[in-house]
């Protein structure tokens, strides 16, 4: 399913990340640089689709994921009686029927808001090395601006992660963007496609790792922290990686966002999906829509994957399409916010109707 330089690969550390990299790297062209850095100069421009209310709208889908910052905590901090007691929640509940339970959890995770579920077993090599670890009680977005002010230290994305003894299990969830904002990459709708799709990964994860707990099991409830979310989604039978370098499904395509809950419940994995990793292969051999629609070239025409990564920023070791991130995230800067042309121009994603910003603000 991977070809894997066994002595090259290792660990990801995500202080490579490209968001966390324009923290301390100098040498960027992005260094220090925000999504606001040419904000202004989009609005007086009066383009469709960076308008103030263009705007308005990606800021505001974020408000859930930075508003709620303890939709990313590891364990419940205290057993807050909401009204129904708590002594019932102390105890394991008692599994009898593995699948059937393993049913239940993918049942909840649809009913919390998830569009795609699936399970795997814990290969270790995609949990990060070192990590982003912030205070329980503080926002990504304010973590990054102490960074950035100086008032914390570096070392905030670079602490060790290693999962507690016990948890076995993942349970990855796709959540779908939606498909009329995404047509209109990389103009601001898409955007805040992106930006909402967070925040229901945070209502998501957070409901669903209460419920575990609830019924007396451990939830490390994760958005974009903790492991590379791809590969545990490709474990976990949801899809395959496209030369994008973003996760294929074959409901969605790459119209995702990914977010996992490490577990030490009981739970019978699914399989990878081994037919549509080797259809996405040859597909995107031929297919190279993805590279055509960026506008930084930050993707690869080459008709075959390699192990050449472009920069810190990929993990090496892994036969795939590495994408060149920091012309990616330059184009991001360019553009006042992420993009989203390789996920609108991609087939998989399944888009009926290329809107423009002005046919998306109209379509009722
Ligand atoms: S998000 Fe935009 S800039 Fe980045 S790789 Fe995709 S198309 Fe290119
Ligand atoms: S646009 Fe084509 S080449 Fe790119 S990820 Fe989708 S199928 Fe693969």
């Amino acid at each position: 399913m991977y070809e894997i330089e066994e002595t090259v690969y290792k660990r990801f550390k995500q202080k490579n990340n490209m968001l966390f990299r324009r923290l301390w790297d100098k040498t960027l062209p992005t260094y220090h640089q925000m999504i606001d850095t040419n904000l202004e100069k989009h609005i007086e421009s009066k383009k469709d689709g960076y308008s103030r209310i263009d705007f308005a709208l990606v800021a505001a889908g974020w408000t859930v994921y930075e508003r709620f910052p303890y939709a990313f905590t590891w364990e419940r901090k205290d057993l807050m009686d909401i009204g129904y007691g708590v002594n019932w929640m102390k105890s394991k509940h008692v599994i009898e029927n593995r699948q059937k339970f393993t049913n239940y959890i993918k049942k909840a995770a649809k009913f919390y808001g998830t569009s795609l579920v699936g399970i795997a077993g814990i290969n270790e090599k995609w949990i990060y090395k070192t990590g982003f670890m912030r205070p329980d009680d503080v926002s990504e977005a304010e973590a990054k601006q102490d960074v950035r002010g100086g008032t914390a230290a570096d070392s905030i994305y670079d602490q060790p992660i290693e999962l507690p003894d016990g948890i076995n299990k993942v349970i990855v969830m796709g959540v779908e963007m939606d498909e009329e904002a995404i047509s209109t990459a990389p103009a601001q709708p898409a955007a805040a496609a992106s930006a909402i799709a967070y925040s229901k990964m945070a209502f998501i994860i957070s409901c669903l790792g209460e419920f575990i707990r609830n019924l007396g099991y451990r939830a490390i409830q994760c958005g974009n922290d903790t492991a590379l979310s791809i590969p545990l989604a490709i474990d976990a039978g949801l899809g395959a990686l496209g030369r994008n370098g973003l996760l294929l499904t074959p409901e969605l395509g790459p119209r995702v966002r990914i977010c996992k809950i490490f577990t030490d419940l009981p739970l019978i994995s699914d399989k990878p999906n081994r037919r549509f990793i080797e259809k996405i292969k040859n597909y995107c051999k031929s297919c190279s829509r993805c590279a055509e629609a960026c506008e930084n070239d930050a993707i690869t025409k080459d008709e075959n994957p390699s192990f050449n990564p472009t920069s810190i920023s990929n993990n090496p070791g892994v036969k795939k399409y590495y994408v060149d991130v920091e012309k990616c995230f330059e184009f991001w800067i360019e553009n006042s916010s992420d993009c989203g042309n390789c996920i609108m121009a991609c087939p998989f994603s399944k888009i009926k109707d290329i809107l423009s910003p002005l046919e998306f603000w109209n379509k009722t």
